[in-house]
């Protein structure tokens, strides 16, 4: 049975926030259409819409977690997409965390590209001055091509925009990419654009995720009437192997494999300095006849 549930209590959050303080600011996401994605749509055996936390709830929060001397911690700012709110309110729950609790090393939220493209500049420099660190931000694809097949509301160059606008005014910028997400069909498309993205852009992250395929998402039905079809682990390596390869000689950001949907897991503080080792690593797991003859694992739980 599905049920709803009030935004403070589905908590999504980054594989490296696992041990931080989880500031629930919105919930829901304000977008909810893209087609590869279950969260709010019931895959929790919950479903929750949209919504803007109170103000007040929200700094009631953070006192809860400075009575129980949650200090020193980093603090993630929960929701599916925090920075859809007002600047007003997000620079006055960012100032809180940084009054409340001490020493906080990090205040981080995810960010939707249109809901930075809808920021002014300005905007953007009051949430960064107030203290987040960084945004956490599904590029998913470069290729605009696979962004509107699966609806995510966002073309290429307005990633891109997004992503630099980011950068600019001081927020440091994290992007997902989702190796498979075009299938077999448009597997080049999404390493060429992809590729290209990053080097435009050249985030201060970038980390790997690999699709899965949830019951609740519309893009189940397409897999099993056998319109999409999903890669194999080989396939995924050779195209986070080729995303590498592609790109620009300018880019150095941090690379990571953080996630257990993933066939690898190497990570580099500086691509441009190890991206020749990258490679050879990708290729010895590629040239592994154990991982040539390993099963597509489609989690559907995570
Ligand atoms: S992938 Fe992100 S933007 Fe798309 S529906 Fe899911 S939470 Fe919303």
């Amino acid at each position: 049975m599905v049920s709803k549930v009030p935004p403070s209590q589905i908590i999504i959050r980054p594989p490296v926030e696992a041990h931080s303080v989880l500031i629930a600011v919105t919930g829901g996401c304000s977008w909810n259409r893209c087609r590869f994605c279950g969260t709010y749509k019931g895959i929790y055996g919950t479903i929750q819409d949209y919504a803007i936390i109170p103000l007040e709830d929200v700094l009631k929060e953070i006192d809860y977690y400075a009575e129980k001397n949650y200090h020193r911690y980093p603090v993630f700012l929960a929701g599916g997409n925090p920075t859809s709110a007002p600047t007003e309110y997000l620079v006055k729950i960012i100032r809180y965390v940084r009054l409340r609790l001490k020493n906080v090393p990090r205040v981080s939220s995810y960010a939707k590209a249109l809901d930075l493209l809808r920021k002014t500049d300005e905007e953007l420099k009051q949430l960064a001055e107030a203290g987040l660190d960084i945004v956490y931000m599904g590029l998913e694809s470069g290729s605009s091509k696979i962004l509107r097949i699966m609806k995510k509301g966002t073309n290429a160059e307005s990633m891109i925009k997004a992503g630099k606008k980011a950068l600019n005014s001081g927020i440091k910028l994290s992007l997902y990419v989702m190796l498979g997400l075009g299938g077999k069909k448009y597997s080049e498309d999404h390493v060429k654009g992809t590729a290209r993205v990053l080097t435009e852009i050249n985030p201060t992250i970038f980390r790997f995720r690999t699709l899965n395929i949830l019951p609740n998402t519309p893009l189940w039905k397409e897999w099993k009437n056998g319109e999409f079809e999903l890669l194999s682990p080989v396939e995924c390596l050779k195209e986070e192997r080729d995303i590498i390869e592609n790109l620009g000689e300018n880019v150095n950001s941090q690379v990571f494999n953080d996630h257990i949907s993933n066939y690898c897991s190497i990570e580099t503080p500086n691509i441009k300095e190890d991206r020749e080792i990258f490679i050879k690593t990708l290729d010895s797991y590629i040239n592994d006849p154990r991982i040539k003859n390993l099963p597509r694992k489609n989690l559907i739980s995570m």
